[in-house]
């Protein structure tokens, strides 16, 4: 085959594409995980190695200080289907994820956690649902176990507000246990802690996405690293999306919308003001209409330049990454 005409940087065909085993990056964030780690890439193994895949396990240490780090570096060290990316201090769970990522080789990537609350037996079953023809399949802890007033009435709110404001529509956001293409996960980039809402991210990036039901144990060992506070901050994450999924490539529509009504409701105020005072001599001084129109019409000044700002903002966003506005499938041509 010509491969002349493909550019750089992308993907070469292999000729044996059909026939090559496919790899798959199984990522697990870990921080604190002294007691299941080993047990968690055991488990991991002997769920994968009946399958033809040809698989690595990259267990990312988000600044351990239990001894996490120095047993992942013995066990990568000692076999060969287990690689180590050890971060300098505690970043967060997203951040490890990414940093998981960016290591992975795979043509699929499966991500869980580090807890075993996962359960790894569910791995050759999430990726054959992938290769049914979907970019990301997620897990959905239908039987779960954890606490019941703090976890899971919370959770549940927060997934039927999350699948409402984004429109994919999942039962379990929070479920770590997902399988992507990786092409995808390359094409997101993960801040705060948004590692939950790759699901919504994934659709912004045109993906076709799906979910199914997972196995979910207590946790065994450790405890969790979060409290409520995470809700809050899950919340604050949704604005985000939630204006990332409709405006990002047009902020000036939302600001500039409201900027404009503002503006003209403070004109239109103003101008009947005017109209009293100067026409009709009135004394206007004590009229709450005026402080009304004053600040309508700041507010529409100030929303304007704040959408204008957020164009400027978007471009460099995209320009900066060399981030398309738009993502293709796939291109369909004959074979020349
Ligand atoms: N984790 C991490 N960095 C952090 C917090 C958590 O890498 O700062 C990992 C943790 O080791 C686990 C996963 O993220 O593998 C999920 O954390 P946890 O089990 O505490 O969350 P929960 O299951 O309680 O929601
Ligand atoms: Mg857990």
């Amino acid at each position: 085959m010509d491969t002349s005409l493909i550019p750089k940087g992308q993907p070469q065909p292999s000729l044996d594409e059909a026939t090559r085993p496919l790899r798959l990056s199984v990522v697990v964030p870990v921080y604190n995980e002294v007691e299941s780690l080993p047990r968690l890439v055991e488990a991991i193994a002997t769920a994968v190695q009946p399958t033809d895949f040809d698989y690595e396990i990259i267990c990312v240490d988000d600044g351990s200080r239990d001894g996490t780090t120095a047993l992942l570096r013995e066990l990568a060290l000692s076999r060969s289907d287990l690689r180590g990316v050890l971060l300098r201090r505690n970043y967060g769970q997203t951040a490890a994820m990414a940093a998981g990522f960016n290591h992975a080789r795979g043509d699929v990537i499966v991500t869980l956690d580090g807890d075993l609350q996962n359960d790894p037996s569910d791995i050759p079953m999430l990726v054959e649902k992938l290769e049914e023809g979907y970019d990301l399949v997620s897990g959905w802890r239908k039987n779960r176990q954890d606490a019941a007033l703090t976890r899971l009435l919370p959770s549940k709110l927060a997934n039927g507000l999350i699948g409402w404001v984004t429109g994919v529509k999942l039962h379990d956001y929070g479920c770590s246990l997902k399988a992507y293409r990786s092409e995808l996960v390359m094409d997101m980039n993960l801040y705060g802690e948004l590692h939950r809402f790759l699901p919504a991210l994934a659709f912004i990036e045109g993906a076709r996405i799906t979910e199914v039901p997972v196995k979910h144990h207590a946790r065994q060992f450790g405890q969790s690293k979060y409290g409520l506070g995470r809700t809050f901050r899950v919340l604050m994450d949704l604005f985000t999306i939630a204006f990332m999924k409709k405006f990002l490539t047009r902020p000036m529509h939302v600001f500039g919308g409201f900027g404009l009504a503002s503006l003209a409701l403070g004109i239109l105020l103003g101008s009947y003001l005017t109209f009293l005072k100067l026409v009709l001599g009135q004394s206007i001084g004590d009229r709450p209409l005026l402080i009304l129109a004053v600040v309508l019409f700041l507010t529409g000044v100030q929303l304007f330049s704040l959408g204008l700002l957020a164009e400027v903002a978007m471009r460099t966003y995209h320009e900066s990454q060399g981030r398309p506005i738009y993502r293709v499938r796939e291109v369909v041509e004959q074979d020349r």
